[in-house]
This record gives C-alpha cells, sequence and structure tokens, in this order.
C-alpha cells in the first residue's frame, strides 16, 4: 500500500526517478482504498517505486549513489530534515577522523601507564576533530553556494541550487556507514 507522505508536494511536481521527465502523480487514489501506481508517459516504467518502499532501503540505496534514489528524495518527498542529516554526517565524520587520529590508538603501554592523562588527551581530541569537520563542512558548503550562486548568474540558470545543496549533502550518506 503506497503511504501518502508526497501528499503535500505541488500538483504536477513529481519526477519520474527512472528517467527524470515530469509526472502528474505517483499513485491514484480510487476512493474506496483503492490505490494504483502510476507509470510514466515517457519511459513507461513505475514513476516512484520508492513509495513503497522502507525509509532504511531507500537510504541504502542513497549510500549506493542510485540515481533514482536521490530523485525520490529530492523531488517526490517533502522532506525538511536536511539539516538533521548534516549534523549526523558531521558526527560520523568526526568519529572517522578521530579513530584514525595517532593517539587514539592503544599503546603497548601496561594499564597503569594509560592514566587519566592519557584519556583526557583521547576526550580532547575529539573536540578538536569535531572543530576540524566542522570547519571543513561549512567551508565546503559556504564555497559549493558561492559557485552556485556565481554559476547561476553566468548560465542564467532557472534551476534551484538548493536542490543541488540537497543532493550533495545526501552523497554523504556512505559516511553514516564508514
Ligand atoms: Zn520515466
Amino acid at each position: 500500500m503506497a503511504e501518502k507522505k508526497s501528499q503535500s508536494v505541488a500538483e504536477n511536481n513529481y519526477v519520474c526517478i527512472e528517467c527524470g521527465m515530469p509526472a502528474k502523480e505517483l499513485y491514484k487514489d480510487f476512493n474506496a482504498g483503492i490505490i494504483k501506481i502510476s507509470h510514466c508517459k515517457y519511459c513507461g516504467k513505475v514513476v516512484d517505486k520508492y513509495i513503497e518502499y522502507d525509509p532504511v532501503i531507500i537510504s541504502l540505496d542513497a549510500a549506493l549513489h542510485k540515481r533514482q534514489a536521490y530523485r525520490h528524495v529530492l523531488y517526490n518527498t517533502n522532506i525538511q530534515a536536511h539539516w538533521r542529516f548534516a549534523i549526523l554526517f558531521l558526527f560520523c565524520d568526526t568519529y572517522t577522523k578521530w579513530v584514525n587520529w595517532p593517539g587514539s590508538h592503544h599503546s603497548n603501554q601496561r594499564q597503569s601507564e594509560r592514566d587519566f592523562i592519557f584519556y583526557a588527551a583521547l576526550e580532547w581530541s575529539f573536540y578538536l576533530m569535531f572543530m576540524v569537520s566542522a570547519v571543513e563542512f561549512i567551508t565546503f558548503y559556504v564555497v559549493m553556494n558561492g559557485i552556485l550562486k556565481i554559476w547561476k548568474i553566468i548560465s542564467q540558470s532557472k534551476k534551484d541550487i538548493r536542490n543541488i545543496i540537497k543532493g550533495v549533502l545526501l552523497s554523504n550518506m556512505g559516511k553514516f556507514y564508514v
């Protein structure tokens, strides 16, 4: 049974996840609880198969960089949780940096030598890595936003750059699995 999570997206604003062409609707609702999945008039495939999928499957497909999963999230849903994702990715990035930090590995010292100072340093290194990740993250998105704005002016494109930024943000899904 198709979920109605895409209901609030404006009509005729959907996109076929297979070919990227505009679509009028994701499914037809025949009132009596009968729902028929719509097919794309351009490629003949199901407009958005993900409306029936579990969010876990969708995020796995996004992590695998499947184009269809990105089209589903960016065009056919109304998810506004991108910044929550950003914070999650930031923590994933911090953790990856932190475990690879040379000082965070247990040395061959005896237990008695791994004292309080060692763990305090470990904790501080986490904060340091968080700051490094945050600076990297902010710099990347500020620069990308600037470049996209310049590109938009030069090319006189009507494309919504927020969608591009959201797409790049979601492409970090792999960090979660790292
Ligand atoms: Zn299509």
